[in-house]
């Protein structure tokens, strides 16, 4: 296979080899908040991060971005490492950034120490009011010239239990006129009272990310330090920060190395008909508009696996989209798209009728029954066969029958010929209706010849139809799922994102029949309904009342 066109990243990255930086070592890692599950953005990042680790023979780790315990877990922990493993990605270590606290504390008291840092008690609106915009400098805080002394003892107060949250906090002393809005004395440290959930009540004064993602790469040896565009501003202050740190290990001193990790952005992963937003997946999830993180409508990874699609098939998409320097929002279609060509390598070929209507095969003799070969996957010789049951009741789909069909209705109508799928060549007769004039039953006739494989198959019948043996076939749930939003970019609209959800994302199809090796099939099993879709065996379900999900639909339905 030939080697893919490297992206900027890449580019970079291998620049940064060429001109022997780092000693030619490249170490990447993955940094999420455990404050959700990951979503189908988290693995464009993925991607990158492992990506290169493996382009360029590095290693890379997870790194816990835990500094804020108010909305962290384990819960969240243990799934991220659920989502990255099913995504297929080996990770070196993991690391958490709550480990560095104590290391963080020391490195922030030297700052007070050297003057680059002071206890603002102001509000946070004053803070806001005084930052100033981009073109007018900001206003000095009241209290950015306090003693070194009294610093340090406010910042030791800040870590007790008694300190108010809101009341102090460390701000780094830079340069209020900046026209980078972050270095107008960004905060490094605030005081949360809510416990840890590695380190407990052992702190009450926790980092900022800025005062944290950076030294966690320089601690850890990070030499490529990737993340999404909105982070372009802050690299000058994730520079800044490694220069102080440098100073205070030494290293600057001491000329010993000139290790630095860089930073490099991409854009963010947008997709139509979602959200990517943490804060409004947690909304859904919180007042149950979905069912829970892994509702198979959710742009979640274990929502997406739930609902059927395979991780071959995500990370195909994220290589088709692939990594620039400008945001985009791109078409869930191209994702469906993705996941229907993954899907139709992998699927196994099995029957169900969702809308079910008698087919009774009037010459076929009651209580006789036969087995049919049934192929697992035209496109993969190694999937096999499995066995199906003709009999004399069978179930289509309703609508694969018209009393009064025009001329292209390829399918069942009085008078024509139809090919039931592996097995025989059948001629509708008639059908049966109630009092009411609904269809109950049609009525066919089948030419014992015309069994596939022998000479009668091959004559020519326009329309071939899927079917279940109505004796050999369990009832089931089907749910077919439309987009969570009705708009297309919810992100970027004006209105409350209640109003813009879709109200008919979900729609259950309660009596549907599925041929009995389609019901022993289990969750993570990929299966393809015969002129349907794809679909997947749901959790909710049981081999004896099973449950799918529909993952996506075939391109064209009605397609020979
Ligand atoms: P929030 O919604 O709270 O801002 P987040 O999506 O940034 O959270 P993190 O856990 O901080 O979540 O993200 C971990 C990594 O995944 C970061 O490096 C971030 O840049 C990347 N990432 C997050 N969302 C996307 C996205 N939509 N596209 C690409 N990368 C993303
Ligand atoms: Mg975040
Ligand atoms: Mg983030």
């Amino acid at each position: 296979e030939e080697k893919h066109s490297l992206s900027f990243v890449e580019q970079f990255v291998k620049e940064d080899l060429a001109n022997g930086k780092n000693g030619g070592r490249i170490q990447t890692r993955f940094p999420p908040e455990p404050n959700g599950y990951l979503h189908i953005g988290h693995a464009k990042a993925i991607c990158m991060d492992f990506g290169v680790a493996e382009e360029f023979n590095g290693v890379c780790n997870l790194r816990f971005d835990d500094t804020n315990p108010s909305k962290e877990n384990t819960e969240y922990v243990e799934n991220i490492l659920n989502d990255i493993k099913w995504l297929g990605f080996q990770w070196g270590h993991i690391y958490y950034a709550s480990d560095y606290f104590q290391k963080l504390w020391d490195f922030a008291i030297w700052m007070i120490k050297q003057g680059n840092a002071y206890v603002d008690e102001q509000t946070a609106e004053q803070i806001a009011e005084q930052k100033g915009t981009p073109t007018t400098p900001g206003v000095a805080s009241p209290y950015r010239d306090r003693p070194v002394e009294e610093n340090l003892r406010l910042f030791q107060q800040m870590n007790t239990p008694e300190a108010a949250e809101g009341s102090m906090v460390l701000r780094a002393k830079l340069d209020m006129a900046n026209p980078n809005m972050h270095f107008r004395d960004p905060i490094m440290y605030r005081i949360i009272q809510i416990p840890h959930h590695r380190t407990g009540t052992k702190w009450h004064c926790y980092p900022m990310y800025d005062f944290a993602h950076g030294q966690s790469d320089y601690f850890e040896g990070v030499t490529h330090s990737i993340c999404t565009l909105e982070f372009v501003p802050h690299r000058p202050l994730y520079d800044k920060f490694i220069d102080f740190l440098k100073e205070y290990d030494g290293t600057a001193a001491k000329g010993l190395n000139d290790f630095r990790p860089r930073q490099i952005e991409f854009n963010r992963l947008n997709l139509t008909y979602t959200v990517m937003s943490k804060r409004k997946l947690h909304t859904l999830v919180d007042e149950h508009l979905v069912n829970g993180w892994d509702d198979p409508r959710m742009p979640t990874l274990c929502g997406m696996r739930r609902r059927g699609y395979s991780p071959e098939s995500v990370k195909n998409f994220i290589k088709s989209i692939g990594y620039t320097k400008f945001d985009a929002l791109n078409d869930m279609a191209l994702l469906e798209a993705a996941v229907r060509e993954d899907l139709n390598k992998r699927a196994t070929r099995v029957s169900a009728v969702l809308d079910p209507v008698k087919l009774v095969i009037t010459n076929y003799p009651e209580g006789q029954s036969e087995e049919m070969e049934a192929v697992n996957n035209p496109e993969d010789e190694q999937a096999g066969t499995h066995t199906i049951t003709f009999t004399r009741n069978l179930w289509i789909e309703r609508g694969d029958f018209m009393e009064d069909a025009p001329k292209k209705f390829f399918r069942m109508t009085p008078g024509k010929e139809v090919r039931l799928k592996n097995a025989y060549i059948v001629m509708c007769t008639g059908c049966k209706k109630d009092a009411d004039g609904n269809i109950i039953e049609i009525e066919a006739t089948y030419d014992p010849d015309s069994k596939s494989g022998m000479p009668g198959a091959n004559r020519k019948v326009k329309g071939t139809l899927h079917w279940v043996s109505a004796d050999h076939c369990v009832k089931a749930e089907v749910r077919e799922y439309d987009r969570l939003f009705s708009v297309e970019n919810p992100s970027a609209d004006e209105r409350d994102f209640h109003e813009l959800l879709n109200p008919n994302s979900l729609h259950v199809h309660d009596n549907c029949y599925v041929e009995d090796f389609a019901a022993k099939m289990k969750p993570g099993q990929y299966l393809q309904f015969q002129r349907i879709g794809y679909f997947m065996a749901d959790p909710d379900g049981t081999e004896a009342a099973p449950v799918y999900n529909k993952t996506v639909g075939l391109k064209d339905t009605w397609a020979k």
